[in-house]
């Protein structure tokens, strides 16, 4: 699958909220802070009726953005949520969660997701004992993700564990920060998870 290479504020700017894709300088110095309006050339704040299929699309991109995914990639999750048993909103939501890069960026060994992406891509992550080096990868409840021996001393990852202490872990995952791990220890729920996401929305978008 590929991956999204271009400048990620204007996401932001899109969405009009921030969606905290630059870990430390979202709090610093944000784009959005600066420039709040649509990416463009000539944007104009326009003020219109929007339909309910641009309101389900606004809730898609949103959700799809934060998780930092292609559109291929999102649907693909969604496809498979569907399938699933249970509420198709809250399986979609769960899958994004415990990809493995989420997990990375949530116990705080990455500053942002996409960081996050990038650190288990160069193989500093193991899960259970192993090096994973699949962003997408799965976590199950009592996996155990960690910092690989040889990237312990990474600034990168030790400044984001020291920045995320301002983050609290969410209750699904526990940290142990001085020997960098976390464990799973239960399936995501949907108070710990972002709530200006509205899943129900994309669930419609998708149903057109
Ligand atoms: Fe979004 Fe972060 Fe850029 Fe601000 S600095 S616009 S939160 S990615």
């Amino acid at each position: 699958m590929g991956k999204y290479q271009g400048a990620v504020c204007r996401h932001c700017r899109r969405e009009g909220v921030k969606l905290f894709l630059k870990g430390e300088k979202c709090f610093t110095k944000c784009t959005l802070d600066r420039r709040a309006m649509p990416p463009g050339m000539h944007t104009q704040v326009r003020r219109r009726k929007v339909s309910d299929y641009g309101i389900q699309l606004r809730a898609k991109q949103r959700a799809r953005r934060i998780y930092f995914l292609l559109e291929g990639q999102f649907r693909l999750y969604f496809d498979r949520a569907a399938k699933m048993a249970g509420v198709t909103g809250l399986n979609l939501l769960r899958l994004l969660e415990t990809r493995l890069d989420n997990v990375v960026y949530r116990v705080g060994f990455a500053a942002s997701r996409r960081d996050a992406r990038q650190i288990v891509s160069h193989c500093h992550i193991t899960v259970n004992g192993k090096v994973v080096n699949i962003p997408s990868y799965a976590v199950r409840v009592g996996d155990i993700i960690a910092i690989s021996q040889s990237s312990r001393e990474i600034d990168r990852i030790k400044n984001a564990l020291d920045a995320g202490e301002q983050r609290p872990v969410v209750p699904w995952l526990s940290l142990d920060k001085d020997n960098m791990t976390a464990k799973v220890t239960a399936q995501p729920g949907r108070d710990d998870m972002d709530a200006t996401i509205q899943e129900q929305l994309i669930v419609e978008f998708y149903s057109r």
